[in-house]
């Protein structure tokens, strides 16, 4: 349909709006087209992973951001932009960008995974309906194996916080955005909807405090939780990546597999799997 594009121009172009223009690409989509506005931000992150994974030069990255320039189209394009729509679509189901480090973007049902596991950070939201009611019972299971591990060692872990609902962490949102202004709340307290409690996969043990880091216990869980499958999901020096302050007492489970990569590789889930987490 289009002019022929020239893969070396689409992968600089893309990489300049990379730079400069992921916040607008957000801004222009409209609210009602809430998938396609998160599609603009995986995709903006795709040119990189585009140059290096083997993606066809059809434009891939490029129509990410076609897709966040979406409702002014006129339906009369449709027959036009399907194709590009399709393109992706070939990686797989519900595939609707790659990261910065190749990996898909998979959207299901508002749930965004890569990787295989389900992300949720500033730039990726859960819907205000999710949520399993409770920690999840792979989660669980492997929390009560880690808690057992370390009652051999002579420590006592245990829940402080697990599954959040929308509605509690928007109570405990606003109660922080009055307390101490929003930008200093989204330092450390997440949106509703942008909360990992909420997916059942995240547990805040102990003490939620940074002192937790310099007991036992935090010890303890900074060496040992990914052999039973956590991250400690905001690492220290890690602000700048995660978008949140460290936190010595919030694991996340990935997976043993997963938590032992991420682990040795001593990166934050966010640069392993190459992607931001900036609020839209
Ligand atoms: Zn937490």
């Amino acid at each position: 349909m289009k002019k022929p594009i020239k893969p070396v121009f689409v992968v600089v172009s893309a990489l300049l709006l990379i730079s400069f223009c992921s916040c607008s690409l957000k801004i222009t989509s409209g609210a009602d087209n809430r998938e396609t506005s998160s599609e603009a931000s995986y995709s903006t992150e795709a040119p990189v992973s585009g140059a290096s994974s083997g993606i066809t030069p059809t434009g891939t990255s490029e129509q990410g951001s076609e897709t966040a320039v979406p409702s002014s189209a006129p339906d009369l394009s449709s027959p036009v932009s399907e194709p590009s729509t399709t393109d992706l679509s070939s990686y797989g189901p519900n595939v609707i960008g790659f990261t910065s480090k190749g990996y898909k973007i998979v959207n299901e049902d508002g749930l965004t995974y890569i990787n295989g596991v389900l992300v949720v950070n500033k730039t990726y939201s859960v819907p205000s309906s999710y949520g399993p009611g409770d920690l999840t019972d792979e989660c669980r299971e492997a929390f009560n194996t880690l808690v057992s591990a370390a009652a051999e060692d002579g420590l006592n872990i245990f829940v402080v916080s697990g599954y959040r609902s929308y509605s509690t962490q928007e109570g405990l949102y606003q109660r922080y955005c009055s307390r101490d202004g929003q930008e200093r709340a989204d330092t450390y307290s997440a949106r509703p909807g942008h909360s990992e409690h909420q997916t059942g996969l995240a547990i805040d043990v102990n003490s939620v405090s940074y002192s937790f880091a310099d007991t036992a216990e935090g010890q303890w869980i900074a060496a040992n939780s990914y052999k039973y499958g956590f991250i400690v999901r905001y690492g220290r020096d890690k602000e700048s990546v995660t978008g949140y302050a460290y936190e010595p007492w919030h694991i996340r489970y990935v997976g043993v597999a997963m938590a032992q990569a991420i682990y040795d590789s001593g990166l934050s889930l966010e640069e392993y799997l190459g992607i931001s987490s900036i609020y839209a």
